[in-house]
């Protein structure tokens, strides 16, 4: 039997549903119920009746999954696909912020462990983040961990004061303009989208800043045919897969090693062992669940 058919088989067995990231490799894209943004998966996550998410992605996804779905058994299939954005901070520190800035309110990108969630008003994704941060009261706004991705909201939310936390994508970090450059000077037609993780000298020099739904939106609705996309590798396949007519140009090297930890070995070997299951402790869940539930009802942006 294939993995493939394994993989459906014990997923019946199991009365399991698979989330997958945009940026997993295409054989565990292809073998996904879902595959989406952070805000998509985490609405998925909320909604599914299945026993069963198995989580292709990194460690803060598959706990966003468990803080939405409580009730229902969340497998992320390799314990070391961990998010090292996510790592640079932990609860305490955001507690020793919220400290030092009494009046402001509180953002964690998803991107965060669920205890940083727990200690803050509201969550975001990159797809929202602009719109978290205008719905918010307060002048002054703490925002973690991401300082790329806050960079970038505060160019567009002027009357706000972002506090920001120095964390970054190390994969989009990685993007320069002269890598940028080189693509454009290949395909000269192109329309540059960049995900907002990556640098303002980046963010600067494109076209357009999206993130992987917005970048999917806006090249279904441009009137252009190829684009250069800066952000990790495999947005290209998923973005083929969808949108087959166009063409679409990915950054030589630019990948998160965390996201291709899984394959579809360790899918198999998740439903067949039920592993690695996340557990968080329920005062963690009861926190979390509220910035969560805040940032869907926020909506989607760009
Ligand atoms: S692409 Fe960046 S933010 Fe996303 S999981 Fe990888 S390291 Fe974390």
């Amino acid at each position: 039997m294939s993995l493939r058919d394994e993989v459906q088989r014990l997923k019946k067995k199991r009365n399991a549903i698979i989330l997958a990231h945009n940026y997993q490799r295409p054989e565990v894209q292809d073998i996904a119920d879902f595959v989406g943004d952070s805000l998509g998966l985490s609405q998925k996550a909320a909604k599914t009746d299945a026993d069963v998410i198995v989580f292709c992605g990194v460690d803060f996804m598959a706990e966003s999954a468990k803080i939405l779905s409580p009730q229902k058994t969340v497998l992320l299939p390799e314990l070391l696909a961990m998010c090292p954005m996510s790592a640079m901070i932990d609860g305490d520190s955001m507690r020793q912020m919220k400290g030092q800035h009494p009046k402001a309110e509180s953002v964690a990108y998803v991107n965060t462990s669920a205890e940083v969630k727990a200690e803050v008003d509201i969550c975001c994704t990159s797809s929202n983040a602009i719109k978290v941060v205008a719905s918010l009261t307060s002048k002054e706004v703490i925002f973690v961990p991401d300082a790329n991705l806050g960079h970038w909201v505060q160019k567009t939310e002027k009357q706000k004061e972002l506090i920001l936390w120095p964390g970054f994508c190390p994969t989009h970090d990685s993007i320069t303009p002269e890598m940028i450059l080189t693509q454009r000077r290949l395909h000269p037609k192109a329309v540059v989208l960049a995900h907002p993780e990556c640098r303002p000298e980046v963010l600067d020099m494109v076209d357009a800043v999206r993130s992987t739904e917005g970048m999917v939106n806006f090249a279904r609705d441009s009137q252009a045919n190829e684009f250069i996309i800066a952000t990790e590798k495999e947005m290209v396949y998923r973005l083929h897969t969808l949108l087959p007519t166009k063409q679409f140009y990915s950054l030589p090297g630019v990948t998160c090693p965390n996201m291709k930890r899984i394959d579809l070995h360790s899918v198999v070997n998740a439903l067949e062992k039920m592993q690695h299951e996340i557990i968080i402790p329920d005062d963690v869940i009861r926190r979390a669940r509220l910035p969560l539930e805040r940032m869907m009802a926020v909506g989607r942006g760009d």
